[in-house]
């Protein structure tokens, strides 16, 4: 019997298929996942030596692309300060000075902080100030959640049972998942498809449930991970005005929408919305790091407060190594003509994806801001179109019945282009009948 480092030194490979986990993965692992050996800009090499455009700018959190020297000397710089400390009872400049940054920039009046590790984490934190609030105000029957199907809020208890009940898997974990209202997804895609009745679903479930309602729940104008689906600012124009109308909270989700991916720094900017709890992830850190961020209001914090302490406090809070990163990534966006470059990526995947309309097997075809998607009418088979996409030398990620890219901001024409049109070969190639 090899000891578990022999067996490493003989064949990492199958040792690593065998023995690490990958996310929503199977043990062993069915699918190879490809050995990195470096990252430079936009592109990913391989150990055996061929490189990968990344158009999933990995998880869509690399904005600035790969091994960037402003973001490498902050956290060399932070790193001969110290690389952690204890945050309670202890603070230091790298979290103020974030904190700073992300109350100036989110809308009034988002001004208080709290930072963890993750963007689930992060939902965490924002559902328990939602119960915490009602809990001070003595209003102790608002103990759920009203969101609509097609959602993704992360991976942990709470935030999974805001996720879309059928993506989401929560048949598996019924009876340990608190049971959330559900409206319908929003369909009104553009402004175009709005009229009321796309809300009315939504408004029903507020006006017959408010009273145990402690918040709603969204992804501003985007649904990520549940299905990469758009919806008109209007909509989330009158979720606020109902939230207000019925007297709940609102929590906006902006961990993949933030940090200007549809075009405005945060998404709900572009419907003059603004909620009373925002979480923030992702690109934070612009892909350095784990870090994330729960903001909210005054009153709410102030209203928690009286009442006690907030109950949350992670170990690794307010890691200065995450903070400091944050800060230059910001920073360095702030610093770039990001709109125009999100306009610019915006037409250029319009163009190149426009081919896949109308092939066999293709749904829907669409782009918002730096996202492009080709949705298929059915799931799409990994293990057949992912080594097709590598050989074109592109990594893409997709997944259920979608193949989609969301690049790195600082992606050039010409490699976005190849990101297109190996997205556009493979869908062709598939309609072909493969
Ligand atoms: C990715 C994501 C999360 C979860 O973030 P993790 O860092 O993976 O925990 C939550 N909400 C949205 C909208 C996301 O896209």
């Amino acid at each position: 019997m090899n000891t578990p480092q022999q067996q490493l030194a003989k064949d990492w490979r199958s040792f690593e298929r065998d023995h690490v986990w990958h996310p929503y993965a199977h043990m062993p692992g069915s699918l190879p996942a490809l050995p990195v050996a470096s990252a430079q800009g936009v592109r990913l090499t391989l150990e055996d030596g061929r490189q990968l455009i990344d158009g999933m700018a990995s998880w869509w959190a690399v904005i600035h692309g790969y091994n960037h020297p402003v973001l490498n000397q902050a956290l060399r710089d932070q790193l001969e300060r110290m690389a952690h400390v204890m945050f309670g009872g202890l603070t230091h400049h790298s979290a103020t000075e974030l904190a700073a940054l992300l109350v100036e920039l989110t809308p009034e009046p988002l001004e208080h902080v709290f930072f963890c590790d993750s963007g689930s984490v992060s939902v965490e934190v924002a559902i328990k100030m939602a119960l915490q609030f009602w809990q001070a105000r003595g209003e102790t029957d608002r103990r759920r959640l009203l969101t609509v199907r097609g959602g993704y809020h992360g991976d942990t208890f709470g935030a999974m049972s805001v996720c879309d009940p059928v993506t989401g898997m929560h048949h598996l974990f019924k009876g340990m998942l608190p049971e959330q209202l559900f409206g319908p997804r929003p369909d009104c895609i553009t402004e175009a498809d709005w009229s009321e009745h796309c809300i009315a679903e939504f408004k029903a479930l507020l006006e017959q449930h408010h009273q145990e309602i402690a918040a709603v729940i969204l992804e501003p104008l985007v649904q990520g991970a549940g299905g990469m689906r758009f919806y008109c600012a209007t909509y989330l124009r009158r979720v606020r005005s109902l939230c207000s109308e019925y007297g709940v909270l609102l929590i906006l989700d902006e961990i993949a929408t933030g940090f200007g991916r549809t075009g405005s720094l945060f998404a709900c900017q572009q419907a003059d919305v603004v909620p009373d709890i925002m979480c923030l992830g992702k690109a934070l850190t612009g892909g350095y790091m784990s870090l994330a961020a729960t903001l909210t209001t005054r009153e709410v914090a102030r209203t928690i407060s009286r009442a006690g302490p907030f109950m949350h406090g992670p170990t690794f809070m307010g890691n200065p190594l995450a903070c400091a990163v944050a800060r230059a990534s910001i920073r360095l966006l702030l610093g770039s003509p990001w709109p125009q470059r999100i306009k610019h990526i915006e037409s250029r995947l319009r163009n190149g994806l426009e081919l896949c309309r109308g092939m066999s097997g293709v749904q829907d075809v669409r782009v918002l801001g730096a996202i492009g998607v080709v949705e298929f009418a059915e799931s799409v088979d990994m293990a057949w179109i992912q080594p097709r996409l590598v050989e074109r030398g592109v990594w893409l990620r997709p997944f259920g019945r979608l193949l989609y890219t969301m690049p790195p901001f600082v992606i050039g024409d010409e490699d976005l282009d190849r990101v297109t049109q190996a997205m556009t070969d493979v869908v062709a190639e598939n309609a072909n009948g493969r």
